[in-house]
């Protein structure tokens, strides 16, 4: 009997690989969409027409190139940075690319790949595992406490004990939502030897008072701090992540880069966008107050939400999450299960999303609707 293509490409695939699952948060077509942490609102119009413009001056020169060194996102993502978190970085000290998936695919392909180790502490962000994987490092899964924190302690305990080349902190962190404690990360570079990413998502949500590693960067040249435009931004469509870090560190990344991996359009949508920032950060309080009322409602249910810095809540105490899962579904409402025991995420959206969720939730668990 013939081999079958599936077994023949299971052959052919890098021994790692085969049986493996892709990425698979699912895409469907139903009204309430709240289980990938987007952005529930639409870009505004002013800030539309001026990336059009944008992008229109553009289309005539699509016969060349891009600018490989992408100069004026760069200026564009330094002053954002500048009037945003109040830290000043020469242009030097950005990079970007398409998500920062492909950043953090950047950093691993440079300071990562065969023979070497990548830690993180889960459940955090699956793609640092996914990504670590794909490019031939080895993916070594630390630990948090049972409530999802990470102490000085076992963070550092964890480091040394595993030596990794490259550690993984999200702070907030995806998908339990709470933002790590600064001491935490100058533990980490002081225990480690290698690369330590603080990847910042979802930094604008988070609660006032929390201080971004970007303030670190002057002092650790191994630290490296990424970010994304698709959260707060609402701009995850055009896909567009970046990072601060060294000079030296970014000279790495343009080793393993694709030449003219930014297309001029991506370009110069980023530009236009980051010029309009505040119009585009315009949502961010109402998405941080409708996440505090999730919590809120959660909480006086019974439930157990974990405190959020980000767009999302990750909620406790579910006997069955995976059918709570299906039974929101059903009902037109599509959050996200990570399968952890007895939790779901949902991410914050409109006024009108989060009272379907919340209705949606009180009707499949017989709750009372009053208190939402
Ligand atoms: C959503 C997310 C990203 C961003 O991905 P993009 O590729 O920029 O869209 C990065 N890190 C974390 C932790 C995320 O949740």
């Amino acid at each position: 009997m013939s081999e079958s293509n599936a077994a023949l490409v299971q052959r052919l695939l890098r021994p790692e690989f085969r049986g493996q699952q892709a990425y698979g948060a699912p895409q469907l077509d139903v009204p309430v969409q709240l289980n990938v942490n987007e952005n529930s609102y639409d870009v505004p119009p002013v800030v539309a027409a001026s990336i059009i413009e944008s992008i229109e001056a553009e289309v005539a020169h699509l016969n060349r190139y891009p600018d490989r060194e992408f100069s004026a996102l760069r200026k564009g993502l330094v002053d954002y940075l500048q009037r945003q978190d109040g830290v000043d970085l020469d242009v030097d000290q950005v990079w970007a690319a398409n998500g920062s998936n492909e950043v953090l695919q950047h950093l691993l392909m440079a300071f990562g790949g065969p023979t070497r180790r990548a830690l993180g502490f889960v459940p955090s962000y699956s793609m640092h595992e996914l990504i670590s994987r794909a490019t031939g490092t080895e993916w070594i899964a630390a630990r948090r406490d049972a409530g999802f924190d990470l102490s000085v302690r076992d963070a550092v305990q964890q480091v040394r004990d595993a030596d990794p080349d490259v550690v993984f902190l999200c702070s907030p962190n995806n998908p339990t939502g709470t933002a790590m404690n600064a001491e935490v990360i100058t533990a980490v570079l002081e225990a480690s030897r290698g690369i330590v990413i603080t990847d910042e998502a979802y930094f604008e949500f988070a609660r006032e008072g929390t201080r971004s590693a970007l303030h670190l960067l002057a002092e650790h040249p191994r630290l490296v701090v990424s970010r994304t435009m698709s959260k707060a931004f609402a701009f995850a469509g055009a896909r567009v992540g970046y990072l601060a870090a060294a000079p030296e560190i970014i000279d790495g990344l343009r080793i393993v880069r694709l030449p003219y991996h930014l297309s001029s359009l991506t370009q110069a949508a980023a530009c236009a966008a980051l010029a309009h920032s505040e119009a585009l950060l315009s949502n961010v309080q109402a998405l941080k107050a409708q996440r505090d009322r999730i919590v809120d409602v959660l909480a006086a249910w019974g439930l157990s939400p974990v405190p959020s810095d980000s767009n999302f809540v990750l909620f406790g105490g579910l006997d069955d999450a995976s059918t709570v899962w299906q039974a929101l579904l059903d009902r037109g409402v599509l959050i996200r299960d990570l399968h952890i025991a007895g939790h779901l995420r949902v991410n914050a959206g409109t006024p009108e999303e989060t009272t379907a969720f919340l209705a949606a939730l009180a009707d499949v668990l017989h709750l009372d609707a009053s208190l939402i």
